[in-house]
């Protein structure tokens, strides 16, 4: 048996982060995130993008006029048309539980998206957040503002009338699936209908302990983008009206996926050159490696696996860190970057070396 090369300790600085327990040499994989634990594919990349393994049809020349679609689909009865780059992926597609439950959920949400058609006779009055978000935003103004949403959701009455003209935006429909994908890889994993493939350090099988492990990012997100509440506040009502009977136990969790979905998730890239994002994934293994704006260790997609690999060699007890960001932009445009997105200063050594010195005089 092969000695483990890393361990997951708790820092002063960051939560927990993971460490080298031996010197690691460049190129070594250290670390494996089997599946997205939630994910989703945008609208006008699903014909060209396979299901299975994520795989771009259009890498190189993609024309909007002229998208290339695969050519290999699955039409299932009661689920979304999806698409495949070959008769492996579909088989493999196919003989999985979570691939085809999610399609079947996706059907209905598309099909209950187009019943929250907007009512032209409606003066535009939304019951949620009607008076629009305040100057300072509070844990105590998010947390009515859930109890409100719980509220109007209570009265399935009440909910299909508010959903019935909702007008549900594109983006809040992405951010459905993605929520939904999770809810039914959560229901797979209670009842035990597929063993959930772990990564190589993280013993448990429960995925969805690991999401909830993963750190909320609700008060620093809903305070720089006020906006959000209101979409995760429709995203949720929505859910509860769409999602079929058996899933509906879950949507108490809602809250807790959009809490983590900014800050943990990944673009889902057409390839190295990141041109074009194709959707997002949450690979919750992922979210242990803290940020470094010279990692040592860089992550790559095969698949829908996420693969960690050292970058440099590495000493014993140093700090295993990917990169969130574009590192080749100045330190200026990195800390603003990391604030926005990740809702926290770099401290990292390069960041020191170069950001200009706050005690200086000048
Ligand atoms: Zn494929
Ligand atoms: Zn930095």
């Amino acid at each position: 048996m092969t000695q483990p090369l890393i361990d997951l300790r708790t820092t002063l600085y960051g939560g927990r982060s993971l460490f080298a327990i031996q010197p690691i040499i460049e190129g070594t994989n250290i670390f494996t995130c089997q599946v997205p634990c939630a994910h989703v594919i945008y609208k006008d990349y699903r014909r060209e993008v396979c299901a299975q393994c994520f795989a771009y049809a259009a890498s190189n020349s993609r024309s909007i006029d002229d998208p290339r679609t695969w050519g290999i689909k699955s039409c299932r009865t009661n689920a979304e048309t999806v698409w495949f780059c070959t008769d492996e992926c579909k088989v493999t597609w196919e003989s999985g539980v979570i691939g085809p439950l999610i399609a079947g959920v996706n059907a209905l949400l598309g099909k209950a998206k187009i019943a929250t058609r907007k009512n032209p006779d409606r003066d535009g009055y939304d019951p949620i957040l009607p008076n629009g978000p305040p100057t300072q935003i509070t844990q105590d103004y998010i947390d009515k503002a859930w109890a409100d949403v719980e509220e109007l959701v209570s009265c399935r009455a009440r909910l299909s009338s508010y959903c019935s003209t909702m007008n549900l935006e594109d983006m809040e429909l992405e951010i459905s699936r993605s929520v939904a994908s999770a809810i039914v890889q959560r229901y797979v994993s209670d009842h035990r209908l597929a063993s959930l493939a772990t990564s190589s350090i993280i013993t448990t099988s429960d995925l969805w302990k690991e999401v909830l492990d993963l750190q909320s990012s609700e008060l620093p997100n809903v305070s720089l983008r006020p906006y959000i509440l209101a979409a995760h506040l429709r995203v949720y009502a929505f859910l509860c009206y769409s999602l079929p009977k058996h899933l509906r136990q879950y949507v108490p969790t809602v809250r807790h996926i959009l809490a983590r979905d900014t800050g943990n998730a990944f673009g889902i890239w057409d390839g190295d050159n990141r041109d074009e994002m194709l959707g997002w994934g949450l690979w919750a293994g992922a979210s242990y490696f803290n940020h470094s704006c010279c990692p040592n260790v860089k992550k790559t997609r095969v698949g829908r696996t996420m693969h960690f690999t050292t970058s440099r060699s590495v000493e014993i007890d140093e700090e295993l860190c990917i990169s969130y960001i574009d590192t080749n932009q100045t330190v200026t445009q990195r800390k603003r970057d990391l604030q926005n997105s990740w809702f926290f200063a770099c401290r990292c050594q390069r960041c020191q070396s170069e950001e200009p010195d706050e005690a200086s005089p000048h």
